[in-house]
C-alpha cells in the first residue's frame, strides 16, 4: 500500500489494539460517539435487532449497558437506563407516563428541582397537579378520573421522613395510577422500591451511586415495557451520559454497599450526638427514636441502616446557620450530597431556593434548617468539628 502522508498517519495510526491473550480486569471505557460497520447489511442487522451491536452513543454504548445491568439487577427490575443527570431521569420518567389533560399527585416535600419541574414543565404541558403531604395525609381523596402518576421520594428531601411506599403503591394501583419513586437518599442498599410496589425508580446517581462528587448522572429502573417506552423518548430529548461518566459509575457501584453501611453508621452517631445539644432544636433522621416515621423506615429499610442524610434545626435560626458554616472547616458548605466527605447544605437557599416563603413553611423547611450529608471520615472527627463550630456560633 502507498505510504500515507503525515496528516493521514495522525488520523489513522493506533486504531487497532494488538492481539492479546490477557483481558483488561476492569471493563473498558468505550469512549466513542459512533460505531463503524463493514457494510450496510451489518448496520441494518443491528437496527433490526438481528445482530448485537451499537450504532451511536445516544442510542447505546457498552458501558451504559454494563451500568444498566448492575442497576436492574440490584433493584430487582427488568431493565435500567442511564442519563446525564438525576433531573433528566426524573423528567423522562414523568413525561413517559403522562399526556396533556392528565393529573399527577406529588409529595409536597420533594427535591426542589423535581418540584419545580412538576410545577412548571408538567403544568406547561397541560398536566394538572396536586401536591399532597404523603406522610401525614391519606392520598385517596386526591385521586381523579385522570390521575396517572403518584410521585414521591423514599426519604423526603430535606425533612428526612420515610414514606410508606407499600401503602402508597396499593392506593395508586387501585386507582390505575403508576407510582414513581426517587430513591436517591435511600439507595438500593437500603430500599428497593420496586419490591414494595413502585412501578418506576429514579435516581440522581450524582449522589450515593457515584459517591465521589465527580460526575452528574441519573438512573431509571423499571420493567421492560416501561423502560422501552422511556428509551424511545430519551433518544429524542437526548440527555446522553458520557461513557466515561458511566464507567466511573460502574466503578463506584462496586463499593456501594460498603459506603452506604459506613454512611449510615456515621449518620446515626452524629444524629444522636446533635440531638443531645440544646442549641439544636430538632434532628431529622429516620433512624432516631424521635422520628415519626421510624416504624416505616424499620419496615421498608434493610439492615437497620437509614442512610447518610440528616437535617438539623438550629435554635438560633438563620444567623446561627451562617455562623456555623463559617466555623466548620473540613466540613464544606456544598449544595449536593452523597460524597465521601461530610458536607452541609442550606435547603432554603440551595435545593429549595425556588420555594416561596409559604411553600417553605408548608414543607417545614425553616431558615434554621441545615442538611448534613455525613461522609466516610472517622465519625469522632466529624463530631468534634461540629462540637467546636456549634460552640462558636454567634448570632449577634
Ligand atoms: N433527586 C434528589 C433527591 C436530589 O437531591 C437531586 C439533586 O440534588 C436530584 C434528584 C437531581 O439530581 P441531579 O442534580 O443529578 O440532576
Amino acid at each position: 500500500m502507498k505510504k500515507k502522508h503525515f496528516a493521514s498517519k495522525l488520523v489513522h495510526r493506533g486504531e487497532k489494539y494488538a492481539e492479546s491473550v490477557s483481558k483488561s480486569k476492569s471493563i473498558p471505557i468505550v469512549m466513542t460517539s459512533v460505531f463503524s460497520f463493514d457494510d450496510v447489511e451489518s448496520l441494518d442487522a443491528v437496527y433490526e435487532g438481528e445482530a448485537n451491536g451499537y450504532i451511536y452513543t445516544r442510542n447505546g454504548n457498552p458501558v451504559h449497558d454494563a451500568l444498566s445491568e448492575i442497576m436492574a439487577n440490584i433493584e430487582e427490575g427488568e431493565r435500567a437506563l442511564a442519563y446525564s443527570s438525576g433531573m433528566s431521569a426524573i423528567a423522562l420518567s414523568l413525561i413517559s407516563q403522562i399526556k396533556a389533560g392528565d393529573h399527577v399527585i406529588a409529595a409536597h416535600v420533594l427535591y426542589g428541582g423535581s418540584c419545580q419541574f412538576i410545577k412548571t414543565e408538567l403544568v406547561r404541558f397541560g398536566v394538572d397537579i396536586s401536591f399532597v403531604d404523603v406522610v401525614n395525609d391519606d392520598i385517596t381523596p386526591y385521586f381523579k378520573e385522570n390521575t396517572k402518576v403518584v410521585y414521591v421520594e423514599t426519604i423526603s428531601n430535606p425533612t428526612m421522613e420515610a414514606v410508606d411506599l407499600q401503602k402508597i403503591a396499593q392506593i395508586a394501583h387501585s386507582h390505575h395510577a403508576k407510582l414513581i419513586v426517587d430513591n436517591t437518599f435511600a439507595t438500593p442498599v437500603i430500599c428497593q422500591p420496586l419490591l414494595l410496589g413502585a412501578d418506576i425508580v429514579v435516581y440522581s446517581a450524582t449522589k450515593y451511586l457515584c459517591g465521589h462528587s465527580d460526575i452528574t448522572a441519573g438512573i431509571i429502573v423499571s420493567n421492560k415495557e416501561t423502560i422501552d417506552k422511556i428509551y424511545s423518548i430519551g433518544l429524542l430529548y437526548g440527555p446522553t451520559l458520557s461513557p466515561f461518566d458511566a464507567w466511573l459509575l460502574v466503578r463506584s457501584l462496586r463499593t456501594l454497599e460498603l459506603r452506604v453501611r459506613q454512611h449510615s453508621q456515621n449518620a446515626m452517631k452524629l444524629a444522636r450526638y446533635l440531638e443531645s445539644l440544646p442549641s439544636v432544636s430538632n434532628v431529622y433522621y429516620p433512624g432516631l427514636e424521635s422520628s415519626a416515621t421510624k416504624v416505616i423506615a424499620l419496615r421498608n429499610f434493610q439492615n437497620n441502616w437509614f442512610g447518610g442524610m440528616l437535617s438539623i434545626e438550629l435554635a438560633g435560626g438563620e444567623k446561627a446557620v451562617y455562623s456555623l458554616f463559617r466555623h466548620l472547616k473540613s466540613i464544606k458548605f456544598a449544595p449536593s450530597l452523597g460524597g465521601v466527605s461530610t458536607t452541609t447544605s442550606y435547603p432554603a437557599k440551595t435545593s429549595h431556593r425556588s420555594f416561596t416563603d409559604e411553600e417553605l413553611k408548608k414543607a417545614a423547611i425553616s431558615k434554621g434548617l441545615v442538611r448534613i450529608s455525613v461522609g466516610l471520615e472517622n465519625i469522632d472527627d466529624i463530631i468534634s468539628e461540629f462540637q467546636e463550630a456549634i460552640n462558636k456560633i454567634n448570632t449577634a
